[in-house]
């Protein structure tokens, strides 16, 4: 018997197996929804021009391949905390603010979660229901039991407030809760100014420790308002850890660009944090990446590129806020009576569309559109080519 043997074989990610029913699929017509990646009005992955011009520069240079500090890039970190906090922000001078580079927001969020096990021993982490599938799968992998807090109303297609505050209200005191700051997936939902501050009141309340995934700044509004429920937990001076991501606004989903940002409550105490934060990552993976980072800074701390990047960001928003009206209009037209008009009020890349798990099945059988289970489109996968295809084939398993 060898020693891998015994090894079962492990359940199929249920996106990637999505990905492989489409790529066996022999139709001509069919659409992936499934993936959560931006797709220009070509179906491509876009490189940004603000991307190429960086990375044309760096390559100009011939630099070395030195190691990174095991918290990455310095200027990078630096636009990050002012991307995240606002470039005026009394924090970023404040030796509060703790930064390190991060595999993706991914590494960002197992950064963030080994960093509280080892620490302060937190073994409990709630996370919305429903949530991006890898927040259960990730948690438990680093420890801790997952139980959810009602977030999505499926009645109104909207938030439950009172659900979701009472949920967090009634947490064993001191757990750690994970919420998406902007650009909610899977659901696209997200709260206003008035129902975060009431988070924040039971977070505070109840000893929590917020943890706030944003994997989708420049997404919903634009980076300054996406950036909301991390200033307003900034202000409200609760401590806070802030998994952010350039995978999708940079259009950089290979090269693993994010960050974990720790809000701390005196530069001494920050110290502390970052020196045990360098422990984690030592004993994990050493030190980051150079490449992406150095392609992100490079465009943050330069006016120019930075200008450039905010203007595709804009049309990434657009396009998809474009999309979202036509499939309304498009459902409308192919005779749909449900009201289907939320599709258009939801933010960032996905929908929740209502389809159920039948419902799906049916599309991907009688028309090879391939969504998730749970009825989540991604919305920056359809484009003028095939959103009739789209909206005709939902419209058929919604009559
Ligand atoms: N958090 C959420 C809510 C996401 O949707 C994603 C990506 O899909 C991530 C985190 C991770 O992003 P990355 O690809 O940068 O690891």
């Amino acid at each position: 018997m060898s020693l891998f043997s015994p090894v079962e074989m492990a359940p199929r990610d249920p996106i990637l197996g999505l990905n492989e029913a489409f790529n066996a699929d022999p139709r001509e017509e069919k659409v992936n929804l499934g993936v959560g990646v931006y797709y220009d009005e070509n179906g491509k992955v876009p490189l940004l021009r603000a991307v190429q011009a960086a990375e044309e520069a760096r390559v100009a240079e011939h630099a070395p391949r030195t190691y990174l500090p095991m918290e990455g890039l310095a200027p990078y970190d630096l636009a990050v905390q002012k991307l995240l906090l606002g470039a005026d922000s009394a924090l970023l001078s404040s030796g509060r603010l703790i930064t390190a580079q991060s595999l993706g927001g991914t590494g960002a969020l197992k950064l963030g979660a080994d960093f509280l096990y080892r620490l302060s021993g937190k073994r409990l982490v709630a996370i919305s229901d429903p949530s991006w599938e890898n927040h259960r799968s990730l948690f438990e992998a680093a420890g801790y039991e997952v139980v959810t807090y009602p977030y999505y109303d499926p009645a109104t297609h909207g938030l439950n407030l009172q659900g979701m505050l009472q949920g967090i209200e009634q947490l064993p005191e001191g757990s750690v809760v994970l919420l998406h700051a902007c650009c909610h997936n899977p659901t696209g939902v997200d709260l206003g100014v008035d129902e975060w501050k009431q988070v924040i009141e039971v977070v505070r309340k109840r000893n929590h420790v917020p943890f706030l995934d944003i994997a989708y700044q420049g997404f919903g509004d634009n980076l300054e308002e996406d950036a909301l429920a991390v200033r307003l937990f900034a202000e409200a001076g609760l401590p806070c850890l802030i998994a952010s991501s350039f995978s999708k606004s940079f259009s950089l989903y290979g090269e693993r660009v994010g960050a974990l940002t720790l809000i701390t409550e005196t530069p001494e105490e920050g110290e502390r944090v970052l020196s045990q934060l360098k422990r984690v990552i030592r004993t994990n993976y050493s030190n980051p990446p150079t490449h992406g980072a150095k392609v992100v800074a490079a465009v943050l701390n330069n006016a120019e590129l930075y200008a450039i990047w905010e203007q595709e960001l804009a049309e990434m928003r657009v396009r998809v806020k474009q999309m979202r009206q036509a499939l309304v209009e498009k459902l409308q037209a192919a005779g749909v009576q449900q009201d289907v008009s939320f599709i258009q009020q939801q933010r960032g890349m996905f929908s929740f569309s209502g389809l159920t798990r039948e419902q799906v099945a049916r599309l991907a059988e009688e028309s090879a559109i391939y969504a998730v289970g749970s009825g989540r489109i991604c919305v920056a996968a359809l484009n003028d080519n095939n959103i009739d295809v789209v909206a005709n084939a939902m419209a058929k398993v919604l009559l």
